[in-house]
């Protein structure tokens, strides 16, 4: 892969840009999707932004999100302006995979790829990029594309409000490791763009429906165990429990963290029964590598304390073999 300057001259001359991000997008993924979106656009590029499932309702305010495609719904589509387009930008994934229904048409695409994004151990499938594990989010690496351009001036409002959001998502609200000085440096410049920090909260983080509320405590109660022993906990969702309580998607945004928030837990699992398969949610404080637990347990990835992955099995199996393998390994 070479350096994303190297890709500069793609966009020297008005392109037609496709740009995608991964499954069951998050506020990082639409956030630098619809920022580098808004900020392509302004250059006089033709952008076709598609998202390979439905945008969650906590982001649907965004400045945008009525220009996105849906590839579920949208394929066709989506994949007739893929072949079209000029240029290729993949946001906040390391593996065609992580598009889950774009991931053929996307390594079929002979059009130059460009990767923005800050998962650990990328493919080798990209011909440009920036591939940085210890940024906050992909909307910082987009804001530093944007400068490294030198069209720092171009960020107005809109693209302010998608780069705001991603890397507030992405940092848990400016509290993880990775908020470094230069993200509150970006923040601080954000906000000088007719920008409401306050709005933004708001929009992502309170804007629950009394079932989703209901649902957590629900959870918290019945679904959630805790093992001392091994400073970890686990929450399972099944589907019988989200149909009862008619969870809707972005629904379990979240749930993850919160045994997090109990002294001594420092590794959390949410196991979620989904149509095809089950799939897992890993998040760690400190020094356990959960990108490592999922990459060699459940065939996944992602960041040191942040991860995903899935298996196979039933329900009820993953729960037992993730007990089980707790119970090998004593995570401290
Ligand atoms: P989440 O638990 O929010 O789905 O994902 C947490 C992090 O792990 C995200 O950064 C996500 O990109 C990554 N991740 C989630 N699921 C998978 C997976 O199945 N494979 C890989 N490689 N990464 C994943
Ligand atoms: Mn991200």
């Amino acid at each position: 892969m070479l350096p994303i300057q190297e890709s500069h001259p793609l966009l020297q001359a008005p392109a037609k840009v496709f740009i995608t991000t991964h499954h069951k997008p998050d506020g990082d993924a639409i956030g630098s999707m619809l920022g580098l979106y808004h900020y392509l656009t302004a250059k006089g590029h033709s952008v076709t932004a598609v998202s390979p499932s439905e945008v969650p309702d906590f982001l649907r305010w965004m400045p945008g999100t009525d220009k996105l495609l849906n590839y579920e719904q949208q394929g066709d589509l989506a994949d007739k302006l893929l072949k079209q387009s000029d240029v290729v930008f993949c946001l906040d994934f390391n593996d065609f995979s992580r598009t889950k229904h774009i991931e053929q048409p996307l390594a079929d695409a002979t059009q130059p790829k460009i990767l923005i994004d800050h998962h650990l151990f990328p493919k080798d499938v990209w011909d440009y990029g920036m591939s940085m594990p210890d940024k906050s989010s992909t909307c910082e690496m987009v804001y530093d594309y944007i400068n490294l351009c030198g069209d720092n001036t171009m960020i107005n409002s809109d693209i302010g409000k998608c780069l705001y959001t991603g890397v507030m998502t992405d940092t848990g609200s400016f509290k993880f490791p990775a908020t470094t000085a230069s993200v509150h440096l970006m923040v601080a410049d954000l906000l000088t763009r007719n920008i409401d920090h306050t709005t933004i909260h708001q929009a992502v983080y309170d804007s629950w429906s009394e079932s989703r509320m209901r649902f957590l405590g629900y959870v918290l109660i019945e679904r959630m165990e805790i093992f001392h022993k091994y400073n970890a906990a686990l929450i399972r969702l099944s589907r019988k429990d989200m149909n009862l309580f008619n969870v809707r998607n972005g629904d379990t945004e979240g749930l993850v963290n919160y045994p997090l928030s109990i002294a001594g837990i420092r590794f959390a699992t949410l196991i979620t029964e989904r149509g095809d398969e089950v799939k897992m949610s890993f998040r760690s404080k400190g020094d356990f590598d959960v990108s490592k637990f999922a990459r060699t347990y459940f065939e996944g990835g992602g960041h040191f304390n942040a991860s995903g992955g899935r298996s196979k099995s039933s329900f009820d199996e993953t729960i037992l073999y993730f007990k089980k393998i707790l119970s090998d390994i004593h995570p401290q």
